[in-house]
């Protein structure tokens, strides 16, 4: 099972691209504006997307590539994602004034996207790798997605979030875990902010992996673009004896 960063910043600009991971060839992790990087044949031979959650920099470039790639494939794309992001999804993006309502279109009987709900720690099966759900704290309904290769090997994406203490249990009890990628949008002077958007902070990520009990690689990402040197400044100044990386565009992270 192989990752591919699409895009993992906290904002756009040059060289800068929001949440999008591609694993292996056909299955999309968030739809941010990191889809750009792909070619159309790449974005056509996408069949399932998972979606964290359905704040804009995960779900940008969602609408815009399902309809680039109609004309290009035979079946509809699944798109998997807890019952309130597709309850946004369909209320907010596809409702036939923002984007056209791919479910129905051009039939409800062969449509060009289709929704699968995902419940909390549901697992889903894609050509012998398992992709499954935890829950994780932050101002709408997101999850983490743990990927499970056929090799028994576990890498944990998690979406936007915040301090909490269920997500590290869940975490800790997972075998052959390779690492973890995890999110900073904001620097240590912005702390009360992201507080309240319920983001992280580089002292408020250092005192959660005080709660992993796990020796394994953090690859850090969604940091904004314009914060980014302070951001790692202060990752540097907090961090003592975790093994903490920054994510980057075109990484591949083999699991
Ligand atoms: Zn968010
Ligand atoms: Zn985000």
């Amino acid at each position: 099972m192989r990752l591919r960063v699409l895009g993992c910043s906290g904002g756009i600009g040059l060289g800068f691209h929001t949440s999008s991971y591609l694993v292996n060839h056909n299955i999309l992790i968030d739809a941010g504006t990191g889809v750009g990087q792909l070619t159309v044949e790449e974005m056509a031979q996408i069949d399932h997307i998972f979606i964290t959650h359905a704040h804009m920099d995960h779900i940008a470039c969602l609408p815009l590539l399902i309809d680039t790639t109609i004309t290009h494939r035979k079946n509809p794309v699944t798109i998997f994602a807890s019952k309130v992001t597709i309850d946004l999804l369909k209320a907010h993006i596809f409702n036939n004034a923002i984007w056209p309502d791919f479910s129905v279109i051009p039939s409800v009987q062969h449509p060009f996207i289709c929704y699968r709900e995902l419940e909390h720690n549901e697992s889903v099966l894609l050509h012998d790798n398992y992709f499954t759900t935890i829950p994780v704290l932050h101002t709408i309904p997101t999850v983490a997605y743990q990927l499970t290769s056929s090799a028994g090997n576990n890498f944990v994406l998690c979406g936007d979030t915040t301090i909490q203490d269920d997500f590290w249990h869940t975490i800790n009890a997972i075998p052959n875990l390779k690492g973890l990628a995890i999110e900073t949008a904001f620097s240590d002077e912005e702390s009360n902010l992201a507080r309240l958007a319920k983001h992280l902070s580089p002292q408020m990520l250092i005192n959660e992996l005080k709660k992993l009990s796990q020796d394994i690689p953090i690859h850090v990402m969604h940091l904004k673009p314009g914060q980014a040197e302070i951001i790692i400044r202060e990752l540097i100044i907090n961090n003592s004896s975790f093994k903490i990386n920054l994510l980057f565009n075109n990484q591949f992270i083999e699991i």
